[in-house]
């Protein structure tokens, strides 16, 4: 090979790269932009420049453009296939501000073999682009003449390049631009959760503003068993054909009228702290004035955060604000076995107290990845089960991984179901006049509409979630209630309704236990199926 050709071979091998990384991590018309974006390193390589040390310049310069925008790519890239989700989403930003440094070694051991990919495909592009740009400097591209249609298309590129740095919608995908802003926002929410105490003082005098009253005919206690992760799609007691909750579905036929189903429920966010900001504040976690547990208190009920969960965010955010406050699970990550069943005994102690008015939250593992640690390892009635849905993945061409994880997390749920079940059968033993609800934070994606297995932003299945009611208060509802659909972020103002309580906010619009409910699609972007 002449030196010639090798240079041309290991030009185009370095722009193929470049290439390949952007289109990992753009599509549509954001490619388009970071492609426009990308160009001045293309471009000032074609300044025909004799000077050795100014082309040196050139090359570096070409050089640093090319590995910020590989490494742009390739992470963006690796998020996708990690969270199913971009780096300023919620989800992605909340994530790593609250991860620990023993979560990160966990998830290097689950996501090691991507990481790993990801650094090799940056390095050897990188190299291969440095080898043509010294290629470049040695014996320079033949520089074109440039005049007449070149003239005119190079002015027409550069025009475009000055535009898009003259757009600020469009600048802010460069990645020298976005990346150190994406770093001052996980960096600003980490201290925003340092100390909440100011906020906390500030939404208990908020809801005294809103005259929260008790009426006499509110029960005594109030349940809120708020899980993590389960998608409604597969509970029996929702129609998934394996037996996963034989638990609901017989307390269904015993408590006939008195348990009520909502068929059509949805999360409307994809991630935990998202979710639990816009149920605990009523569908409005951008103002953040009226806070649920607040209100309560407000009203003169006793309040109890029970959790199985390790979180700085929501400890911070809304579990202190409840009157007794029990984080159990000590651990943080979720490497750890912390089962839920280690929430029982402390919810039986809370529903023995003797407040007249109480209201006890409980916040579940549920079956957050790992699936294999949701339940005792001698509990497993999914493992290796080789039936109609697995077999069905199958044909659908779902690998033997995602399949097993589908196993595990119908395993996970089927635990699930009896933890859940033991809260409704504790309430029911202690409370005089009680109500429970139920619900998820969100969903999760187990393989349905790809490979993807885990949070998903993207799929109607990150937003699927099971919310049931149970209580006198069903009785009297109309059947109708249960099949119209519901969100989770309006869902508060239905609870407090539960509570008895009467206060100036309520939006009777967004309560489906009010005759004026009246549904709205949720705007999540990536999905707009919300019927079934
Ligand atoms: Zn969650």
């Amino acid at each position: 090979m002449t030196s010639r050709q090798l240079r041309t071979s290991l030009g185009c091998l370095a722009l193929s790269a470049v290439l390949l990384a952007l289109m990992l991590a753009y599509d549509g018309k954001r490619f388009f932009q970071v492609l426009v974006l990308a160009l001045p390193a293309g471009l000032c390589l074609c300044w025909p420049s004799r000077n050795a040390r100014l082309r040196a310049l050139q090359a570096l310069f070409a050089g640093t453009m090319g590995l910020v925008f590989i490494t742009d790519g390739v992470i963006r890239a690796f998020l996708l296939q990690v969270y199913g989700a971009s780096p300023a989403s919620a989800l992605v930003i909340t994530s790593l501000a609250n991860t620990t440094l023993q979560e990160v070694s966990e998830f290097m051991a689950m996501y090691g073999a991507n990481v790993w990919l990801s650094v090799f495909f940056v390095v050897i592009s990188q190299s291969v682009l440095m080898a043509s740009l010294f290629w470049w400097w040695r014996t320079p591209w033949p520089t074109l003449k440039i005049a007449g249609w070149r003239l005119v298309a190079l002015l027409l590129l550069l025009a475009l390049v000055l535009l898009s740095i003259a757009i600020k919608p469009w600048r802010q995908h460069h990645p020298m631009v976005f990346w150190p802003y994406w770093m001052a926002e996980v960096s600003s929410l980490r201290e925003q959760w340092t100390d909440l105490g100011e906020q906390r003082s500030r939404l208990l005098a908020n809801a005294k503003t809103q005259n929260p009253i008790l009426t006499s005919e509110g029960p005594d206690t109030v349940v809120l068993l708020i899980s993590e992760s389960i998608n409604r799609a597969h509970l029996s007691l929702y129609g998934y054909p394996r037996d996963t909750t034989p638990q609901l579905t017989q307390l269904q036929q015993t408590e006939a009228g008195r348990l009520g189903v909502f068929r059509h429920a949805w999360s409307v966010d994809a991630s935990t702290i998202a979710a639990l900001r816009n149920f605990f504040y009523l569908g409005q976690p951008e103002s953040s004035q009226q806070h649920l547990l607040a209100l309560a208190s407000a009203a003169g009920y006793q309040t109890w955060w029970i959790s199985n969960h390790y979180d700085l965010a929501i400890d911070q955010e809304h579990a202190q604000l409840a009157h007794s406050i029990h984080m159990l699970n000590k651990t943080p990550g979720r490497s750890g076995q912390s089962l839920d069943e280690r929430t029982l005994p402390v919810l039986e102690a809370a529903l023995q107290d003797k407040a007249p008015r109480k209201l006890i939250v409980l916040h579940l593992l549920g079956s957050h990845p790992h699936y294999q640690l949701r339940h005792p390892q001698d509990r497993m009635p999914f493992h290796n089960v080789k039936d109609q849905i697995y077999q069905g993945m199958k044909n659908q061409g779902r690998s033997t991984r995602v399949r097993g994880l589908r196993n595990d997390y119908d395993s996970s749920i089927h635990y699930h179901d009896t933890v859940v079940a033991a809260t409704l059968d504790m309430t029911r033993r202690y409370a005089k006049k009680a109500a429970w609800v139920y619900f998820s934070d969100h969903g999760q994606e187990v393989g349905h509409a790809g490979e993807h297995v885990g949070h998903s932003s993207l799929t109607a299945d990150g937003y699927r979630v099971p919310v049931l009611l149970w209580g006198d208060a069903i009785e009297t509802l109309s059947s109708s209630t249960f099949s119209q659909p519901v969100r989770t972020d309006w869902l508060g103002y239905s609870v407090v309704r539960l509570l008895g309580i009467d206060w100036l906010g309520h939006e009777p619009q967004q309560d489906v236990l009010d005759l004026r409910y009246q549904w709205k699609p949720p705007s999540v972007g990536a999905v707009n199926d919300f019927r079934s």
